[in-house]
């Protein structure tokens, strides 16, 4: 184990809505957290573009400014927040041990896991040899690079909708890689898609192969799984928007978790099987998924280790 040990109150891992909002909750309950950032700081909503749906903002507000505010909101109330990796974690006794970036040992009286989701792939060589020369999972992050170009997108849930969307203002022309015979979106973000004029759908169409010239993509091979019938599209840009995975390996085999990896929690509660140990956000949240669901489930999941350390100092001065 590493010799650089530190004792913390509060661990609060990753930074999300959820990670900020439990900062901001245990600061105030004087539980003094300690928060890495985890290797995105700020979390997913730094990839995104104008969020409409947060309440309180009447105009909206971009992703990564809202978690930037979300950020100086807990640095402000006296959170102490560090950009780090969690690399591996011990619940086995107390207090929990948690190493960061392989070399510094926290030891901590509670934790709250608030790693959130990543995006998830295909899964085929050729997209994975072309990542980043073309293919992406993120369009506001790289729609730039193809201005007035032909893409891609495969997915038929809000991201892709909204991406679709987004990516048509800036590129000639977008298709939209739908493998049912309709969308998972919401009728709001449908609506959208349909009403974009440089937006094709193609339903019952699956990926096949992504087309390169060794340097960057040139096209993307798509097959009909009704008629078998086989295309190439000519497109320079392939965005992939087809879900995420919650990002909560390292807690496997300590944390009870369902068969995609979300950690279960106990009903109307953030608390895991592991005692002092607490989870929020996108990590154990597969239903709603949302910033504001994702922040109150932060509130949460503080306000529950402070009522956990006060109940056990209680106990031992009692
Ligand atoms: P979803 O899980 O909702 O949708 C994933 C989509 O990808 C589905 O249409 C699915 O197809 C498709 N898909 C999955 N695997 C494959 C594959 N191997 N090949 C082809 N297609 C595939 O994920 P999202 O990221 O879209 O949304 C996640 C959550 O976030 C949702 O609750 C959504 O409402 C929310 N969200 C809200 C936004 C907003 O309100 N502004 C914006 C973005 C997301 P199929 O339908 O056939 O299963």
């Amino acid at each position: 184990m590493s010799q650089d040990l530190e004792h913390v109150k509060c661990l609060i891992i990753g930074s999300g809505p959820a990670g900020y909002t439990a900062a901001v909750y245990a600061s105030r309950a004087d539980l003094k957290p300690v928060l890495y950032t985890g290797m995105l700081a700020g979390g997913q909503l730094t990839q995104t573009t104008e969020v409409e749906n947060y309440p309180g903002y009447p105009e909206g507000i971009m992703g990564p400014e809202m978690m930037e505010n979300f950020r100086k909101q807990a640095e402000r109330l006296g959170a102490d927040i560090r950009f780090g990796y969690v690399s591996s974690v011990d619940f086995s006794s107390m207090p929990h041990k948690v190493v960061v970036d392989e070399v510094k040992t926290i030891l901590a009286d509670t934790v709250i896991i608030s790693t959130g989701a990543s995006a998830k792939w295909l899964g085929l060589d050729s997209e994975q040899k072309y990542s980043g020369f073309g293919v992406s999972a993120c369009a506001v992050c790289d729609g730039f690079f193809f201005r007035g170009q032909d893409v891609a997108i495969v997915g038929a849930g809000d991201t892709a909708a909204e991406e679709a969307t987004y990516l048509a203002k800036m590129c000639r022309k977008v298709t939209m890689i739908v493998r049912r015979d309709e969308f998972r979106a919401s009728k709001a973000m449908m609506h959208r898609v349909l009403h974009t004029p440089n937006i094709e759908i193609l339903y019952n169409t699956e990926t096949k192969e992504i087309v390169g010239d060794g340097q960057s993509v040139t096209g993307v091979t798509v097959i009909n799984n009704v008629t078998n019938e086989e295309k190439t599209l000519d497109v320079t840009g392939f965005f992939v928007a087809i879900g995420h995975k919650p990002n909560t390996d390292i807690f496997k085999g300590w944390i009870h978790m369902d068969e995609t990896g979300y950690i279960l929690t106990k009903p109307d509660s953030t608390q895991t099987n592991i005692e002092g140990v607490f989870c929020c956000g996108d990590a154990q949240d597969h239903i709603y998924r949302q910033a504001v669901t994702a922040a109150g489930s932060g509130c949460m999941a503080a306000i529950e280790a402070e009522r956990y350390l006060a109940a056990k100092e209680h106990i031992v001065t009692a």
